[in-house]
């Protein structure tokens, strides 16, 4: 049984979010609304490199017009240093649903020589690297090209256009140990698993409430829990 790359990703972050996402009746719900316009952004780096402030101002975008430019001309430079911006910009294929031998889900850009996953995330990048459950995702996305294509792929793209950051990962053994340990998560899910300890992981949760987690922080703010 193939599991989902969303599945991966959410058992990563909380193998209980992932136990309830699974459980509710819209599993396959669509991505809330905004996300599709800032991923476009990611088509477009070249003329919000051009633009102005005003036109940048009304775009989607998470910074400043002036930071933003900034921010945007320091990726393409870096990436232009390792050869790699231009297949970010141009990708041989887009959007493109891949199952690999273990999971499937859409590779938002494929990108050749080497072949690489780029992954567009609507959020904010981290100080450093890429978030957990996007390095499990991650993985996911290049073993399903990789199955396909019959070929090794080790290294994947994360995209943050909201903030004009670009960051590639090398696959690691850690990573790979992660992604392996998400998708035992999702196969054996068979009830709730136990809360997470990262409080600061429940505060974005939209299960929050269902999860017990807000009422057991007041019983414990009470001394009662
Ligand atoms: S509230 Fe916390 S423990 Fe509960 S599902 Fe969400 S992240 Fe997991």
């Amino acid at each position: 049984m193939t599991v989902t790359f969303a599945d991966l990703r959410t058992a990563a972050y909380c193998p209980r979010k992932c136990y309830y996402d699974r459980t509710r009746d819209d599993h396959d719900r669509e991505p809330p609304p905004g996300v599709d316009r800032i991923r476009a952004l990611s088509t477009d780096y070249e003329r919000l490199l051009q633009s102005s402030d005003d036109a940048l101002a009304s775009e989607p975008i998470a910074l400043e017009p002036a930071r933003y430019r900034e921010a945007l001309a320091r990726t393409r430079d870096r990436l232009e240093r390792i050869g790699r911006w231009n297949a970010v910009r141009r990708p041989a294929d887009r959007n493109v649903l891949a199952s690999g031998r273990h999971a499937r889900g859409v590779v938002h850009k494929v990108l050749e020589e080497p072949l690489e996953p780029s992954l567009v995330s609507a959020g904010e990048p981290p100080d450093r690297g890429v978030w957990a459950p996007q390095s499990v995702h991650a993985v996911a996305a290049a073993k399903a090209l990789a199955w396909e294509r019959k070929t090794s792929v080790e290294t994947a793209v994360l995209e943050y256009p909201a903030y004009g950051v670009i960051r590639r990962i090398d696959l690691t053994t850690r990573r790979k140990a992660e992604y392996r340990r998400a998708l035992r998560t999702v196969r054996e899910l068979d009830g709730p698993p136990p809360r997470i300890a990262n409080r600061s992981k429940c505060e974005a949760c939209e299960y929050a409430d269902t999860c017990g987690v807000r009422t057991r922080t007041l019983r414990s703010l009470l001394g009662l829990g």
